[in-house]
């Protein structure tokens, strides 16, 4: 079994930058992670999926695109309404706890 070996004490003559790169985790025949560095942008080396052109089409193009629900927009959208109506609800709590503090009424309470 290999010991894990940090970026940056990888005995290889590989440049620099290329030893700070994340490393690809694809399973090798042997069972361990390949560890190349990983394709520019990707998760896997250039061995293991990584290359440039390889992989589907996104959007629509690709084959099991449905209505978008699911697309990387519609998720990072959904997801920056999230923390934004987070953001509202700690300020509403924020709020009505700093009634509380100063008159000791406050509004009944509405569903959220
Ligand atoms: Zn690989």
């Amino acid at each position: 079994m290999k010991e894990e070996t940090k970026p940056m004490e990888r005995p290889t003559r590989e440049p620099l930058a290329l030893r700070l790169a994340p490393r690809c985790l694809a399973k090798t025949r042997a069972g361990t992670p390949c560890q190349k560095a990983a394709a520019t942008g990707k998760k896997r080396c250039r061995l293991h999926g990584g290359a440039e052109g390889s992989g589907a089409p996104p959007g629509e193009r690709n084959g099991a695109y449905r209505h978008g629900l699911y697309t990387r927009e519609a998720i990072a959208e959904r997801k920056a309404m999230r923390s934004l109506m987070q953001c509202f609800r700690q300020d509403a709590r924020d709020a009505l706890s700093e009634l509380d503090a100063t008159s000791g009424t406050r509004p009944s309470r509405v569903r959220s």
